[in-house]
């Protein structure tokens, strides 16, 4: 199979429509941006080993690297339209190259974002890059940056089920809902719009919460004190770990796809079927506090905040 073909068969599915003038086949993609919109631009790479197991399902690839760039997206307040796809293979593996681009389709068919182009390339490990593209009404992003002492701290969804599905992974101990968590994250897009009116800063939880709520504030140039008896744990995750791991997973674990944002207010949009939890506040002195039952287990200062 050459690689127009296997371009062709895998990578050309998407028809014509949402502002696609031209998309996979020629040497550039030529799309109509919406008026009144400013784009979002962002990118993930996965690579084999480091990001996800070797032995992972080709299938669950493609959908990974397609989630973590709609969660970046959903984190700016952005919807995603666009977005392009470098792969590198050891070779042409038919079977793979099927259950990955079917992985990238089903992942972009839930957000109806379109495939426009990409780079199909050998090397020695596998290596996969999506860069997306979304629109945001003019001067309505969300950023890291808008947070001020007072404000709510809130997150999304449950936080700790990606790590627990990794450390599935690792020990054998697999739950089928824990290891959906770190395969085929939902990115929060649809939530991640409505906050365009109403928060004051918003980061993804990819790195785990205290990294990213430590890059928030960071950016905001305040601090937070969270309660670790308020995050929002599973059901999925409190049966298959003891408390502290749940904690530990729910502070520090990577992967969850969630948001974490801040309001000046008490209140957060209605999250639907998906819990919206306030974990605590921001405050003027920049450290990142972590209380339990109201005593304080860890003070992290700001440029200097680590976690065990
Ligand atoms: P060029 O040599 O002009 O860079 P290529 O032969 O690499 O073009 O690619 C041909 C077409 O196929 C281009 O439109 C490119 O965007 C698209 N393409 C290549 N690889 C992929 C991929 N993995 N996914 C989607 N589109 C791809
Ligand atoms: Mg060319």
């Amino acid at each position: 199979m050459d690689e127009f073909e296997l371009i062709h068969r895998f990578f050309s599915h998407h028809a014509p429509g949402g502002g696609v003038v031209l998309g996979v086949g020629d040497d550039g993609a030529v799309l109509t941006p919406t008026p009144g919109t400013q784009q979002v631009q962002v990118i993930d790479t996965l690579v084999e080993g480091v990001h996800f197991p070797k032995d992972f399902s080709p299938a669950d690839v493609g959908y990974r690297v397609v989630a973590v760039n709609l969660s970046d997206i959903a984190a700016m307040g952005a919807a995603p339209r666009w977005m392009t796809l470098a792969v590198s293979l050891r070779e042409a593996d038919e079977s793979w190259l099927e259950a990955f681009a079917e992985g990238i389709y089903a992942a972009a068919a839930e957000h109806d974002v379109r495939l426009v182009g990409g780079d199909t390339t050998q090397a020695d490990q596998v290596v996969v890059t999506v860069h997306m593209t979304g629109e945001v009404s003019e001067g309505r992003a969300l950023r890291r940056s808008g947070a001020v002492p007072g404000d709510t701290v809130w997150v999304t969804g449950t936080l700790g089920d990606a790590a627990g599905g990794l450390e599935g992974l690792r020990t054998g101990r697999l739950d089928r809902e824990l290891l959906s968590r770190y395969a085929r994250p939902s990115a929060r897009v649809g939530y991640g719009q409505k906050l365009a009116d109403v928060a004051s800063a918003a980061i993804d939880v990819s790195d785990g919460l205290l990294d990213d709520l430590g890059k928030l504030l960071d950016a905001s140039g305040v601090g937070a004190e969270i309660d670790i008896d308020r995050l929002p744990i599973s059901t999925a995750l409190s049966s298959n770990f003891d408390t502290e791991t749940c904690r530990r997973f729910a502070l520090s674990g990577g992967d969850d796809s969630e948001l974490c944002f801040t309001t000046s207010g008490d209140k957060a949009p209605d999250g639907g079927v998906m819990n919206v939890t306030a974990i605590g506040r921001i405050t003027e002195s920049r450290d990142l506090t972590t209380r339990l039952n109201g005593e304080i287990v860890e003070v992290a200062e700001s440029g200097y905040r680590h976690f065990a």
